[in-house]
């Protein structure tokens, strides 16, 4: 597997042997975390893996990537000279434009000289007598602190498949999650694909439009619609600037973490003619969040959902000429209960002569052979394999760390049956210990960027509730949490989510439990209860003097 060439050097500055806060993650987390630690004039330091700050937009370089929110709302809205200031190229910009900004909001902020890179932490643990966290690096860095704060990301731990045979072909192979930062230049090459979620959606245009010939093995479907992206108008941009504050204020209050019209129909009390036009004017919009909220049953009910899957359906027979094709790439499961995907010319891709599509339901790849793929049907020669097969999504990096709590206890074995938290942000036995979008928070159901900053805030002011009462440390009652567990499962049930076989429920990764990780309650529901919490005196949270 190609990986980051620079990756293995390690950072030469001595880490200190104590702070006030440990951060795992320099991503936009990791950084926004930080930065408030040192308005409260707190140490902390930052642990990261990579060799720099950005996280998800520094990882994953593969062709195509962007984010699917646009530009001017998945960004901080912590410093309004940072709103003002920066100034976005794209409506959904690429992963180099995000990195950039990362950089960016660490150079302005001088973040870095607080954070060590090419640094990964492997465990963590609790001490009873002195309430500290000793935190442990790859390096052998042993690092005390009062609070422990995993900023790991909810798509990070990346994952190759269950498929025999990964390391017997002799050609080049690529995760989308690591990419080279050098690029990869595919001319001339017969590259395969594996995935066609939202990563494979993006790159594979892109890879089609280079490769002499490009092979997509596809196991489920995505639903995708047409990005739009195109450049910032500077109308637009001076228009968002001047009315930040209130758009600010309407994301943390909406559903998704992104402003929209609030639905107040059926789909299915309306005539076939104004829900198609509805649906229409939501795909030539070029935004996920204007199908998903165009009626107010499509999360909910089957058959309401059912009138946005022919639709799409339709969309895609309208512009895939090969009708097998067409049908192939039609998805079964309700529309939204996986993510869905924006992309740029992803159905009109299949158009090419030089792409084919391998329908793995019908013909499962048996292994990975010396020269390329073989399924049942025949084997497939390539120079490259992609892989587009996702992560270990929203427990991985937590667990990937060895995390003991109070008595020794192993947050993995905790958490053996699914994921068990306390708003999505703590965990019973786990004193101090803080998770940003954490599983049992809206998270990867909104605009990441606002759960996070909501995250970051909480966390900010229950420190700061501590210091200001003589407290010392912070941590949900095992009763508290089993009621928010009950209520996330609760929440879930009303909805389609559990109905597919998605990486929010677990189902991408052999034997991980089946649980519907995220809080479907809403963005604006959720900051709500978490706040009414903290006024209550951080009701269902036990504190200590
Ligand atoms: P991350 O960005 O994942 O950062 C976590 C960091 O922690 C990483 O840099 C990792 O190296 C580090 N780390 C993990 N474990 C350790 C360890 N043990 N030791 C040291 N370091 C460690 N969200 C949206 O809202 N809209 C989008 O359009 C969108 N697009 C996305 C596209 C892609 C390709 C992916 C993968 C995710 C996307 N997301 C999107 C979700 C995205 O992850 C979040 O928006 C956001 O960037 C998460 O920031 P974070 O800091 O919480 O986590
Ligand atoms: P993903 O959504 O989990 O997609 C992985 C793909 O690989 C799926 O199609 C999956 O098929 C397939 N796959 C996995 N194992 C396989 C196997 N053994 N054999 C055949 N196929 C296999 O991962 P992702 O595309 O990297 O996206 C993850 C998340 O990151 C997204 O859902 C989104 O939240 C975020 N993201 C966002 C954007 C964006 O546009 N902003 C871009 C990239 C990522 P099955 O579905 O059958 O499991």
């Amino acid at each position: 597997m190609s990986a980051p060439s620079h990756d293995m050097q390690s950072d030469s500055r001595t880490v200190p042997s104590s702070v006030d806060v440990v951060i795992v993650g320099a991503g936009l987390s990791g950084m926004y975390m930080l930065h408030k630690l040192r308005e409260m004039h707190l140490s902390a330091v930052v642990f990261e893996a990579g060799t720099d700050v950005g996280g998800t937009w520094y990882w994953n370089r593969y062709p195509g990537a962007r984010v699917d929110v646009e530009s001017l709302a998945y960004s901080y809205s912590f410093s309004e000279e940072l709103e003002q200031e920066y100034e976005w190229q794209e409506r959904y910009p690429t992963q180099p434009e995000i990195l950039r900004y990362a950089q960016h909001v660490a150079d302005r902020f001088d973040l870095r000289r607080d954070i060590f890179f090419r640094t990964r932490v492997t465990a963590a643990m609790y001490g009873e007598d002195g309430r500290t966290w000793l935190v442990r690096t790859e390096h052998g860095d042993a690092v005390t602190a009062r609070f422990f704060v995993m900023a790991t990301g909810c798509l990070s731990s990346s994952k190759l498949p269950e498929i025999p045979g990964l390391d017997r072909f002799k050609g080049a192979t690529y995760h989308t999650a690591h990419w080279p930062h050098e690029g990869v230049d595919f001319t001339g090459m017969r590259v395969g694909i594996i995935g066609t979620g939202s990563s494979g959606v993006q790159s594979i245009p892109v890879i089609a439009a280079q490769a002499a010939d490009l092979t997509v093995f596809q196991r489920t479907p995505a639903y995708s619609l047409p990005a739009r992206n195109r450049r910032l108008r500077p109308d637009e941009i001076a228009d968002m600037k001047a009315n930040y504050r209130a758009f600010r204020k309407a994301q943390k209050e909406s559903g998704f973490g992104l402003p929209t019209p609030i639905a107040t129909k059926s789909a299915l009390e309306v005539s076939e003619e104004e829900r198609n036009a509805a649906f229409e004017q939501a795909w030539e919009s070029g935004s996920l969040v204007n199908l998903l909220t165009a009626y107010v049953d499509l999360a909910i009910d089957q058959k309401a959902n059912d009138t946005a899957k022919r639709f799409i359906h339709s969309k895609i027979h309208q512009i895939v000429k090969d009708p097998q094709t067409a049908a192939g790439l039609c998805p079964e499961y309700p529309v939204g209960t996986k993510r869905p995907c924006l992309d740029t010319d992803y159905y009109e891709t299949y158009n090419r002569e030089n792409v084919h599509l391998v329908n793995l339901r019908r013909t499962p790849i048996l292994e990975i052979a010396e020269k390329g793929i073989r399924t049942s049907d025949k084997e497939y020669a390539f120079d490259a394999i992609v892989y587009a097969t996702g992560f270990d999504a929203m427990t991985g990096a937590l667990t990937n760390v060895d995390i003991r709590g109070r008595g020794g206890i192993s947050l993995k074995e905790t958490w053996h049956a699914g994921p068990r938290t306390y708003l999505g942000i703590s965990s019973a036995g786990f004193p101090n210990m803080f998770m940003i979008t954490g599983p049992g928070s809206p998270s990867v159901l909104s605009n990441m960027m606002v759960s996070i900053e909501q995250h970051v805030d909480w966390v900010i002011d229950a420190i700061e509730h501590l210091d200001h009462h003589g407290l010392t440390t912070i941590e949900p009652t095992g009763q508290a949490q089993e009621a928010w567990v009950d209520h996330v499962n609760l929440i879930a049930s009303y909805t389609l989510y559990p109905k597919a076989n998605s990486w929010y429920m677990g189902a991408n990764v052999p034997g991980k439990p089946r649980v519907f990780m995220p809080y479907a309650g809403g963005v604006g529901e959720y900051r709500k209860k978490c706040d009414e919490i903290a006024a209550q005196g951080y009701e269902g949270f036990a504190l200590s003097p």
